[in-house]
């Protein structure tokens, strides 16, 4: 079984609409987040700025919240902007609902897939595993990782799943031989 991940190459970006201008695009840049707190109760918000004009948007993590009912240790990573923190809130498809955006992966993500020795025999069996959430559509993937047509990939794939709607979790297919 050849193994293959797909994993991001940095964060993505946000299609998110500017208030300022014509731009629908967003970054974290390096990842801030603010905390505040009105009595015993806490906001978090992870700040995110348009690509075009800069201006910072605010997008809700945690809306006046207990400061009880907070990790001490998440709560620290809030506060000193903790990038694997960033990631995780950034990626959680709760905050993209709630904010109202949607994750924009174009060229943040790479398919790593091992070199095949020269003996390869067929049919090949392939595991797709996703280090991140990124939707792809499982034929074109195919496709990119093997080198071959869409018209090939349909021919020589097996696969349970369907090929043309995008996915972001692990699935396996099988390789058959070519003409
Ligand atoms: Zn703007």
């Amino acid at each position: 079984m050849l193994p293959w991940v797909v994993r991001r190459t940095r964060l993505p970006l946000l299609s998110l609409r500017c208030v300022d201008c014509p731009s629908g695009s967003a970054t974290t840049g390096p990842g801030r987040f603010r905390v505040n707190a009105n009595h015993k109760l806490l906001d978090v918000w992870l700040l995110v700025r348009c690509v075009s004009c800069d201006r910072t948007s605010k997008l809700t993590v945690y809306e006046r919240t207990p400061v009880r009912s907070f990790d001490p240790a998440e709560l620290r990573g809030y506060r000193l902007n903790d990038p694997a923190l960033v990631a995780s809130r950034l990626l959680d498809p709760q905050l993209a609902r709630r904010n109202r955006f949607a994750l924009d992966w174009t060229g943040a993500w790479r398919l790593h897939t091992p070199s095949e020795g020269p003996d390869q025999t067929w049919p090949v069996q392939v595991a797709v595993a996703f280090d991140d959430p990124v939707p792809v559509r499982p034929e074109r993937l195919i496709a990119h990782g093997l080198g071959l047509s869409r018209g090939e990939v349909l021919r020589r794939i097996k696969c349970d799943i369907p090929l043309r709607r995008p996915r972001s979790t692990g699935f396996t297919f099988t390789v058959t031989a070519g003409d």
